[in-house]
């Protein structure tokens, strides 16, 4: 049935009860007549205003003219203005479940009923819908709900976390209080981040690694990183990975998780070692690396896996604000032997700015490279280059030549952005 049907069956049936409602209410008017406000009884033919059948005296003359209201009549039509609600509602309870229709306040009370899962489930369902700051945040909207709503919020998740429902809900529970933890005072966040901690070393492997990545922004930094070093030595691959990203959080944070990600370097999954290096590149960008890191970072184009060969390059050139060397050491990746390193080297090119000339000469030179997948990528980065920095280059790309359709579309594109430049340009 469509939603339609739902809402006008639903208005159709809610008119009614109006309509009886009001029917009921307007009752039978007096018109004149002269009536017992109790029995009812035809007063026309009495003086006084004390009624010879049930004795009843009214107060005044007036009210010998009331209507005649159908009370019981009235009590009736909320049946059919409760049907209407129920049937304008079926859709959204169809689809998101009747607890979806519950007001905020009434949902919240229900967290505190033991065994009423449903209330956290549903809870959880409008927090990730509705209740963040906006899509793709995971930060909490504070004016969503009252201070003690978010307050029994966060109890509720502690609850949920450790108990023995199924492995996903826990690690929303988790991942749900490491966002709403930051809406009150610093002492009420770290009892937050203990309570997530003491999770990392649960017996499900899953909920260990949620506690690893979603616990961290909670702490403070050297706690936190001391806490997520012995998961580097877990034996599920995915805690592993998940304290490496933690440990990449905390590098904004801190240079401490410099040790820790050189261990994870040594890791004997691709994606742990992926992510090792990615976090390096982060204390890279940061200033606060020592420059041996970026040498560990170097020494990953060595790596036996092509992802993590590949990923190389885009560290080294967080490293290159900071460190000098690191623009050396991304030319030479531009220059390697290594297909896997030279693509990555070209993907991380695109978009800067303050690439150094023999860098920009060497994406140039791959746009000739022998094989195909290293023209197509500089052919991509090329047309992400900014064309004020490449107008030394002109000529050598007006020789390039035009075999490729990809090639020829990026060279193409930059020969006559520049000369729209050089025609506007006094
Ligand atoms: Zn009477």
């Amino acid at each position: 049935m469509p939603d339609w049907f739902f809402w006008s069956g639903g208005a159709i049936i809610g008119l009614l009860g109006l309509m009886l409602a009001a029917w009921a209410l307007i009752g039978d008017r007096s018109r004149g007549r002269r009536r017992c406000p109790k029995c009812w009884y035809d007063m026309s033919a009495t003086i006084g205003l004390r009624c010879p059948e049930c004795g009843r005296e009214a107060k005044r003359e007036k009210k010998l003219f009331k209507p005649r209201r159908r009370w019981r009549l009235v009590f009736v039509s909320v049946i059919p203005l409760l049907a209407a609600g129920f049937f304008a509602a079926q859709p959204q309870a169809h689809r998101k479940g009747w607890a979806s229709l519950l007001p905020r306040s009434v949902l919240i009370l229900s967290l505190n009923v033991r065994g009423w899962d449903w209330a956290f489930d549903e809870t959880e369902r409008r927090f990730e819908a509705k209740w963040l700051a906006g899509p793709g945040s995971d930060e909490p909207n504070r004016r969503m709900l009252y201070d003690w709503q978010w307050r029994m919020f966060a109890e509720s998740c502690v609850d949920v976390m450790t108990s023995d429902r199924p492995t996903l809900t826990r690690v929303n529970a988790i991942w749900s209080l490491s966002s709403i933890a930051t809406l009150f005072p610093p002492q009420d966040v770290r009892s937050y981040y203990e309570r997530i901690a003491r999770l990392l070393d649960d017996p499900d492997p899953q909920v260990r690694a949620g506690a690893a990545l979603y616990g961290v922004n909670l702490g403070e930094p050297t706690a936190a990183i001391a806490r997520l070093l012995p998961l580097l030595d877990d034996r599920n691959q995915q805690v592993r990975e998940f304290a490496v990203l933690g440990l990449r959080l905390l590098s904004h944070r801190s240079a401490q998780t410099a040790p820790a990600l050189l261990k994870a370097l040594n890791d004997k999954s691709w994606i742990v070692r992926k992510q090792a290096i990615g976090a390096l590149g982060v204390l890279g960008e940061r200033g606060s690396a020592e420059p041996t890191l970026l040498d560990a970072v170097a020494a990953g184009v060595a790596d036996s896996d092509a992802r993590v060969r590949r990923s190389c390059p885009w560290a080294v050139r967080r490293f290159t604000a900071h460190e000098p060397r690191a623009w050396q050491i991304f030319e030479s990746m531009l220059r390697s032997d290594d297909e896997d390193v030279r693509s990555g080297a070209l993907e991380a090119i695109s978009d800067s700015t303050d690439a150094p000339a023999n860098c920009l000469s060497a994406l140039i030179d791959a746009l000739t490279d022998p094989s195909p997948v290293i023209r197509t990528a500089a052919a991509e980065s090329l047309s992400f280059m900014d064309t004020e920095q490449l107008r030394p280059f002109m000529d050598r790309l007006k020789a390039v030549p035009m075999t490729d359709p990809g090639v020829s579309t990026a060279v193409g594109r930059q020969l006559r952005a520049a000369d729209a430049i050089a025609i506007t340009d006094p």
